[in-house]
């Protein structure tokens, strides 16, 4: 049986990916996706030119974003999946979401600069894309860029942490908040990469129950950021909690994404597909 090769996780250069919209769709094409989204953080400015790239490339899409969340005190990322980019309470929730992060940004390069590191806002600005979506990965680059880490992840580890010199904590939105902006404007919230928080087993019950009081209906269960016991254990929760189960490389950038557009294992069959409840969303490419 052929199952579908969808791709429902990844950046551009509208958040912190270093490709653009119409370049990710080539290379989602590429490496054989047939259902693919762009999904943003914080962001849906590159909706419209994500889709037409697509729908030229005979690729179907669905529209995404990823919202940065506050709970229990960690950050918690939700896709959004299939909704309405016109809805006006998405874009405004989205809006304020992106607010803060510019003096964020200026904040962790004071941290940075009290470790010996100048000039990391400027630096970190050469890497944007969008003015109003700057991201720790922007100062990740400048930090490699300059010699101070020879790899991204060694940049987060070392500065971009809790408990190191450019860590700002930062209030994103509140759980209920994202889950409903994004079913109230048509779509399906996804709890995206579970195994990459930090949470107690209390904690992350708490999470899936809540996202589901709110109206949550899906999680990532193959994911980049998943090792292969994740994707097993996320699978067993996707059942236990009677979720959907999504799939998406997030992928970012050809030199710092370990897992390519399109290349992750199939969901295990016993799963339903969050495909299947975005079916009257989906854009059709001409056959
Ligand atoms: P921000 O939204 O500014 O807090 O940045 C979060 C982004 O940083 C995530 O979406 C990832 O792209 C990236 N990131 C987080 N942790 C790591 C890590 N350990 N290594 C590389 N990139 C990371
Ligand atoms: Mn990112
Ligand atoms: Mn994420
Ligand atoms: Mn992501």
């Amino acid at each position: 049986m052929h199952l579908l090769n969808a791709d429902l996780h990844c950046h551009s250069n509208i958040s912190d990916g270093t490709l653009t919209p119409e370049a990710l769709a080539a290379r989602a094409q590429a490496h054989g996706v047939e259902l693919w989204s762009l999904t943003d953080h914080d962001e849906i400015g590159g909706q419209q030119r994500a889709r037409d790239a697509a729908l030229a490339l005979g690729l179907d899409y669905v529209t995404g974003t990823e919202i940065s969340v506050s709970f229990a005190g960690q950050t918690v990322h939700i896709v959004g999946l299939g909704f309405d980019a016109d809805d006006a309470a998405l874009r405004q929730g989205l809006a304020a979401t992106r607010s803060g992060r510019r003096e964020r940004a200026q904040q962790m390069a004071e941290g940075l600069a009290q470790a010996g590191i100048r000039g990391a806002f400027e630096g970190a600005l050469r890497y944007v894309g969008n003015p109003e979506l700057i991201s720790r990965t922007h100062f990740a680059r400048f930090l490699v860029e300059t010699g101070v880490c020879a790899d991204t992840h060694s940049v987060f580890r070392r500065y971009l942490t809790e408990g190191h010199p450019g860590y700002v904590p930062h209030a994103w939105a509140r759980l209920g908040d994202a889950v409903r902006w994004i079913v109230e404007a048509g779509g399906v919230a996804v709890v995206a990469h579970p195994g990459r928080y930090r949470f107690s087993p209390t904690e992350e019950y708490a999470l899936f129950t809540e996202f589901i009081a709110h109206g949550g209906r899906a999680v990532e269960v193959m994911t980049g950021s998943h090792s292969a016991a994740e994707h097993i254990r996320y699978a067993e929760a996707a059942l236990e909690f009677g979720l959907l189960a999504s799939r998406g490389s997030d992928f970012h950038s050809p030199g710092e994404s370990r897992t390519e557009l399109g290349a992750l294992p199939d969901l295990p069959g016993r799963l339903t597909p969050v495909w299947e409840a975005l079916a009257p969303r989906i854009q059709r490419a001409a056959a």
